[in-house]
């Protein structure tokens, strides 16, 4: 198990087992050697400030596909929401279509609309999908939590794998794919321009070199046709 990348704080480079020379993550052909590592996903934890604006993105655009609908037919059927006495339940109806959104979207596609929008997976430790339990788990106390905003923040913040406690609990991690990042940020980085070098320096010398061979003269003047 492995989850690399800027919030983990690992290296940004692996060895090739051949050769030991850096290459990027990720995988891919060794740019020394030419060993084939086998491709390779590498995962950064979502940081808290997308956790939080795909959270509230996913509430508001749910409340607001069923809130609206509801809220006008009970003002059709002449039930004020403004009362003292107005029923509750439309409150917890929109409650409970949030929540049944967030369990089915991550237990069946691992991410929502929200989290969309960052390229944010949820995950278990394996970096598998999460299972039906674990979904549920996380998000019974996610809906606990929304009230508790900036707890929830700190230990997204400050935990190692970067979890709420729903997380800890469910053994779920929220991850975004950085392997593009990665592989891009090491053909910038010295190491990565120093190999980009090699390899050109290694295609020239197999380029055959003009200037050694003379260009045969014309033996003939060009002459007019027609
Ligand atoms: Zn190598």
């Amino acid at each position: 198990m492995r989850h690399r990348g800027i919030a983990t704080k690992f290296k940004d480079y692996q060895a090739c087992e051949k050769c030991q020379a850096e290459i990027p993550l990720g995988g891919g052909t060794c740019p020394n050697c030419g060993n084939t590592i086998p491709y390779e996903r590498v995962y950064a934890f979502a940081p808290w400030w997308e956790r939080m604006i795909s959270t509230y993105l996913d509430f508001i655009m749910v409340a607001m596909v069923v809130g609206i609908p509801l809220f006008a037919a009970l003002d059709v059927a002449g039930i004020d929401m403004n009362a003292p006495d107005a029923p509750g339940w439309p409150v917890a109806v929109i409650f409970g279509a949030v929540f049944v959104y967030w369990v089915v979207l991550e237990w069946r596609m691992g991410t929502t609309v929200g989290k969309l929008i960052f390229r944010n997976r949820v995950l278990r430790y394996s970096e598998r999908p999460v299972k039906l339990w674990q979904s549920l788990i996380r998000n019974i106390f996610k809906m606990i939590g929304l009230g508790g905003s900036l707890i929830t923040l700190l230990c997204i913040a400050l935990s190692r794998r970067s979890q709420r406690i729903g997380d800890m609990l469910a053994r779920t991690i929220v991850v975004k794919d950085v392997t593009e990042r990665m592989q891009r940020d090491f053909w910038q980085s010295p190491v990565g321009q120093q190999h980009f070098q090699a390899a050109y320096q290694a295609w020239e010398q197999t380029q055959p070199t003009v200037a050694a061979q003379p260009q045969p003269a014309p033996s003939e003047p060009p002459t007019a046709h027609g």
